[in-house]
Formats: C-alpha cells, structure tokens, sequence
C-alpha cells in the first residue's frame, strides 16, 4: 500500500470516528484504537491539556486504570517535553531519552520504542498523540507522517468536542512561552505596550478532513495559480518596491511558487485524505521539521520566505485575504509585519494602533516616516518576529532602547508602565514649550516647523506651536486613495490645510511619487522597467512626463490658495531646466485661472527641494529664481552615499553626522549667501537632536521636522549658542576628527546639551 493510501485510510477511518454521534470521549477511545491498530502499535494515547496539566485521556495498552489520573507538566517526561517543545519524538529505546519519567501506574516499563506527536492548534499544543511499541524500533517516516496528519485532524475533533477549553488555551504551552527580549533598529521613537497583531492574520484551520477529494485539488490549483499571478504581479512592480533585498526575495518566492515538488507534496497530502488547507499545513509542518534538523542560516532565511508564500497559500485558498487592518483592531495592538507600504500602514484605525515592529525597514523609508507623522513608535529588523510571536501576546515596545519585550513578566511590566509614565510626562513638559519662541542663547531665532501630509497632521500645529509646515508631503493623499484624486478634491485639501494653519506659513511640495511610494494607478512601462526606483522615475520626473497630473496639481493649489499666499517646492530636481519646466506648468494655470477672472493666491514663492547631489554644483543658476530651498536629506543621503534608504542592510551604515554629509551642507549653505533665499533642512535629520546641533553648527537656521520632535528641538534650540557650535564644528570639518558622532556628543555633555 503506498503511504497516501495507508494515510488515506485512517483518515477514512477518523472522519468515520467524528461523524459518529458519540460523544467525545468515546471517539478518543475509537481513535486511539484506529491509530494503534493501523501503526501495528500496542499502544497509543491521546493526552489534553486540562488546568495546565497534560493529562491522559485514552490509550489503547496503558493501564485504563491510569485514564484521566496520570497526568504531567508541560516539559515534563517525554510527553511534557514533546508539548512545550512542538515537537515529534521518535526514540527506539525511551528511556535514553534524558526527559524519560516512568509512570508506574501506566504500566508502561515493558514498552520500548516511543513515538510522540503534539497536537497544535493556534500554534499552541494542545495535547499530545504518542505510540510505544515492546521492539525497540524506531518508527518510520511514513509512520511518523500518519501520526501527524492524525494530530491535526484531532486538533479538530477535540475543539469542536470542547475538551479544551479556551483559558487552557490561553494559558500555555505554546512555541515561545515567557518573555523573551528581541532587538531591532530604532526606528521612530517612543514607548508603547498592546497586544500583538499580525498584519497578515494567521488562518485557524477549522476543517480538516476533506468531504471531495476532487474539490479539494480543484481549490488547490485554483490557489496556485492565483499565488503565481500575485508574485508576477509583484515582480513587474518591482519599480515600487521595499528596494535591495526585494529582488532576491521576489526571486525565491517565484522559485518556490513555482517548485513542482511542493505543488505535488500538497496533493499528495490532499490524496490521503485532508483539506486544501490542512494539506498545506501539513506539507509546512514536515518541511518545519526537515529545516530545523538542517540548522543552516541561509536555509532557515529561505523558510520564512517559504512560511510566507504557504501562509499566503492558505489565506487565499480559504478566502480569508484581508489584513489586520481591514478586519479591525479591537484593541490597543502592537502591528507585526515583515514590511509595510506607507498606505498599508495608513489603513489601521489610528487610535489603536500603538506600535509597529517589523523584520525589515529603514529610518527613512516612508511607512517610517508616516509612523513618525502619526506619533507611532516603530523598530525594524527584528529578525524572525513573526517566528517568534503569537498573535494576542503581550508587548512592549521600547522604541528608544530598540527593544520588543514579548509576554513580559509582571515585574518588567510595571517598570515599563512606570517609564511610560514618566514618558508622558516629559511630553506634557515639552508641550509647554509651545509658545515659546525658539531663540538660541546668542539671540537667534531658529525657524523649527513641522513635516506634515495627512489632513489630520495639520492639528499638530498648533499643538507643537510649530511656526509653520515647511514641507506638505502632498502625495499622501494620492497614497491613501484607491484612484487618483480628482482636482476638486485635491484642491479641497489644500484649502482645508491653509485653513486649519491659520495664516502660518506652509509649503506644499508638489507629488513625489515613485520610489517606495508606490501607487498602483500610475505605473507605465518605462517604471516597471525601472531596477532602481529611488533613482529612476519618480517626482519631478514622472510629474513633469505625466503633464496632466503635473497640470492638475497646479491648478488645484493656485485654486486651494485663492486670496493666501501659496509655497510650492518641487522635488528630486537635479537640473535646472526642470524647476523652469514646473513653474511653466504653474505659469499656464496661472494665466489660465487670470483670464477667468478667478481668484488667485494673494502671493507666489517657488522653491526647490535640494536632494539630489548635481543641483548642489549648479545652484548659483538657480538661486535667483527661488525664494526658498529646502534641503531634503533622506534621499540626499542616499545619493551622496550611494545607499538605498529603503535597503535594511545599509540602515546604519552611514552616520548623518559625518563630515561628508556635513561638509556638503555647509557648502550649500555657503553657495546661499547674498541671495534672499531662505534655506531649511527638511529630511528626518532634523528632527534628531545631536544632527539638529550639528546643523546648527554648520549655519542652518530653518528646520522642517515631524511634529514630535517639535518640543524636544525648540528645547535644545534654547540651549545653544550657535557661536559656539559654529567654531566647533569648523574645527571637525576641517580636520574631521576619527568618530565626529562621539566628538559632537561630548561637547554636547560638557555644556549639558542632552542630545539623545
Ligand atoms: C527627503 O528626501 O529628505 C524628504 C524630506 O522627502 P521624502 O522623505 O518625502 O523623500
Ligand atoms: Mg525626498
């Protein structure tokens, strides 16, 4: 008989067992008999969970005088270790096993081979399937596989039945147990403590044992083929991906969605018997187990690709495809994903979302930059997070240690409320400083304004008591529609954002799309073809290509701005031919709204966003045409170093405050002087207080920054004396000393600067 049909045939044998009207306990009885007897077994057990004890529910050959009295701890004996392990045990001799406690009231001494299996549900085991048999002989795989594809089916039998109920459940034993402390990167600062939620929810299988075996493949095939189409759809979308490491990524998942010896494994398992999803389940489960005995890093890398692609398997196959986000977040929720997209991000209900940790991301990839924006504390690189957490853990998030405590104990939990508490209230003194002027200690007034992109943002204003917004992320809105905005509507916010800022100054930088930002209604054939987004067409570029969009946008803020002054800048310009060619765009609108008599905004400046590197050697041509410049440092990082904003390998690798970034600042600063242009810096930067020292060091006076970073700024402002840093940091620049990051925190602590 081959292996699917001996499987085939227990599972015929149990869905024989779950469709009978007994009650529970008589089919525990009926299982354990079918196992042994199909496994030529003179013993097997079903132990459950119950009150935290793993306690024996029915055997065939163990003393039935030991049915409901023996029981063990999870970690206790082999059975307790195969519970809290989420392991299989196959031992010829038992009693090697360093675990082994003898049960005398089982009667169990004559037995010599043992096999166990755990009985999983939501990740957690539940219960354990064991067979012994007097031959010390190992069992085989085939055997061992049966045992498995049993337990799963049991998992269901025995929640339908309720013999475990949910506190047992709850209350252990799962994969991890206890706390545990996970590090990451620190992305977006700030303390928060919820429950976690996945962004891609794991689906509880509920059905087990397939009713149409034909049904069962049909659904199976349909949900390959629909996996493929995602993954090469994601693959020539590639212009708008997470960048670096997306590629390989994309090529593994296409390498596994396409692998033939998976695809057949799943039918196999649909062959002896089970449903689409438990197929799935199963084949994922036996791999599990093959990659954990290989203990390779490269492979187990490979396995979370290939976790991701079988979840992803089994949410399309059972229909249940929406995020957390759509669902809903019933409570306060720490969010775990691998990656996000800054619209993904946008989707969850903001008061309940407290935190984000995610596998990847970078300081300055736009989901961080939003989460910034909406005061969200996130960290990134948590390396297997999703491996690691269970759905409804406890977390805390230490965004500014960079830690992510899971199922914290009760005494780390209090310390962390305590920190919190204390958190907020450093809030509470930095919103004092709202009214506050920021003038430095020599008398200079630093212009501190807010980054902003979502209607709601603009509250913030007067909340931080910024003097303005010095950078209006304008393609935000276009991130959170499902199509493109019509002009009314764009218009409509414009209005609404000058409104809500009550006549403080705010510049609206023109869609900066493309790069991580991505939108599925415009993409071309030139952006897919694009290997590098961040460099290829995006912003100014794909804006001035898509003159429609470009003309829209233009009309829509000189209508927003009717009677107002109106700032509009414009990104990624690396040339100046392109500011020429944008302003044109607005000149026409202009002229065309004239000579309808509409009308327009009381006052016009145009400025440009300094971020790419060749507009810094050609700037004096542009100087006199402007009226501000802002110098937009996340991407112009990335170009000077060359270094993908959106790649978490180079996440840390290069240092904001170094003197080659710095030094080319000051040289934009210099090239500035003699024209009234008004210069800021409005990359994440600045909203760092060692790189806003630095900043002030080298002569910038104008910062843009996300609005919690407002206070802690306007406080360090109050406390400098640009003077002083001017002199410093013209000594560093000119003979860089070996760690300027180092250099610059110690001048800080001498003068009791705090500048973390
Ligand atoms: C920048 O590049 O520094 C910037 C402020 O713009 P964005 O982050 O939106 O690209
Ligand atoms: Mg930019």
């Amino acid at each position: 008989m081959t292996a699917a049909a001996s499987a085939r045939q227990i599972l015929t044998s149990l869905h024989e067992v779950m469709a009978s009207r007994t009650h529970a306990q008589a089919k525990l009885n009926q299982v354990v008999e079918t196992i042994g007897e199909a496994l030529s077994s003179e013993v097997c057990s079903i132990y459950l969970l119950r009150e935290g004890m793993l306690e024996l529910y029915a055997t065939r050959g163990l003393n039935q005088a030991a049915v409901h009295v023996t029981r063990l701890g999870v970690g206790e004996g082999l059975t307790g270790t195969i519970a809290q392990n989420i392991e299989t045990l196959n031992l010829a001799e038992a009693a090697t096993h360093p675990e082994f406690q003898y049960k005398p009231e089982t009667g169990e001494e004559k037995f010599h081979s043992f096999a166990g299996v755990p009985i999983v549900r939501r990740e957690r085991a539940i219960g354990v399937l064991t067979v012994q048999h007097t031959d010390p002989r190992k069992y085989e795989e085939v055997e061992i596989e049966a045992l498995q594809t049993t337990a799963m089916v049991l998992a269901e039998l025995i929640h339908n039945a309720g013999l475990v109920d949910s506190e047992d459940l709850d209350r252990l034993p799962e994969a991890h147990s206890g706390q545990e402390v996970l590090t990451g990167l620190k992305l977006v600062k700030g303390l928060a403590i919820g429950q976690a939620v996945f962004h891609q929810p794991r689906v509880t299988i509920e059905q087990t044992v397939a009713e149409d075996i034909e049904a069962e493949r049909q659904r199976v095939y349909l949900a390959f083929d629909r996996m493929r189409e995602q993954i090469d759809a994601m693959a020539s979308q590639a212009e708008f991906g997470v960048g670096g490491e997306h590629e390989q990524v994309l090529e593994t998942y296409k390498m596994f969605a396409y692998d033939e010896g998976w695809s057949r494994r799943i039918n196999e398992a649909i062959d002896s018997g089970l449903t689409a999803e438990a197929a799935i389940e199963r084949v994922q489960q036996r791999t599990r187990m093959r990659m954990r005995e290989i203990q390779d890093p490269l492979l187990a890398d490979r396995m979370h690709d290939l976790e991701d692609l079988a979840n992803r398997l089994i949410r399309i196959v059972s229909g249940q495809l929406g995020t957390a986000a759509q669902k809903g977040l019933t409570q306060d929720s720490i969010l775990v994903a691998k990656n996000l997209g800054p619209a993904e991000l946008l989707e969850y209900d903001k008061r309940r979302l407290k935190g984000v940790v995610l596998e990847q991301g970078s300081l300055t990839a736009h989901v961080v930059i939003v989460a910034r924006a909406m005061g969200i504390p996130v960290i990134g690189r948590v390396a297997n997070v999703r491996g690691m957490v269970r759905e409804g853990d406890e977390v805390l998030l230490d965004g500014d240690a960079g830690t992510v405590t899971l199922r914290p104990s009760a005494g780390v939990l209090s310390a962390f409320e305590a920190r919190f508490a204390r958190s907020k209230e450093k809030r509470a003194a930095y919103a004092k400083l709202r009214d506050v002027e920021p003038f430095t200690r020599d008398g200079e007034r630093i212009e501190v304004m807010m980054n902003a992109g979502l209607r709601d943002d603009v509250g913030m204003l007067s909340m931080t008591g910024a003097d303005g917004i010095g950078l209006y992320r304008t393609e935000f809105q276009f991130l959170v529609s499902a199509q493109l905005p019509q002009r009314e509507r764009q218009a409509r916010l414009y209005r609404d954002v000058l409104d809500a800022a009550k006549g403080k100054k705010v510049i609206f930088r023109t869609v900066d799309i493309g790069g991580d930002k991505s939108l599925p209604y415009i993409s071309s054939e030139a952006a897919k073809e694009d290997e590098n987004p961040a460099m290829g067409w995006r912003a100014l570029r794909l804006a001035l290509e898509r003159e429609g969009l470009m003309k829209a946008q233009a009309r829509a803020l000189l209508e927003g701005a009717a009677g107002r002054e109106l700032n509009v800048m414009f990104p990624m310009v690396s040339e100046p031919w392109e500011f020429d060619a944008a302003k044109k765009v607005f000149d026409q609108q202009l002229a065309y709204l004239k000579g309808r008599k509409h009308q327009l905004p009381s006052a016009i400046n145009y400025g440009v966003m300094l971020e790419v590197p060749s507009l810094a050697e050609v700037l004096d041509l542009l100087l006199p045409k402007l009226s501000f410049i802002s110098i937009g440092t996340n991407d112009l990082t990335q170009f000077l170093f060359a270094a993908d904003r959106a790649n978490p390998m180079l996440a840390e690798r290069y240092d904001w405050v170094s003197p080659a970034i710095l030094r080319f600042l000051r040289r934009v600063v210099q090239s500035c002087v003699g024209y009234p242009v008004d210069l800021g810096v409005c990359g994440e930067m600045g909203g760092r207080r060692l790189e806003a020292l630095a900043l002030l060091g080298i002569g910038i006076r104008r910062l843009s920054i996300t609005p919690a970073a407002v206070g802690p700024i306007k406080e360090l402002v109050r406390k400098v004396d640009t003077r002083d840093i001017g002199e410093a940091m013209r000594g560093w620049l000119a003979n860089p000393p070996q760690d300027l990051r180092a250099e610059l925190q110690a001048w800080a602590q001498a003068r009791e600067i705090e500048v973390e």
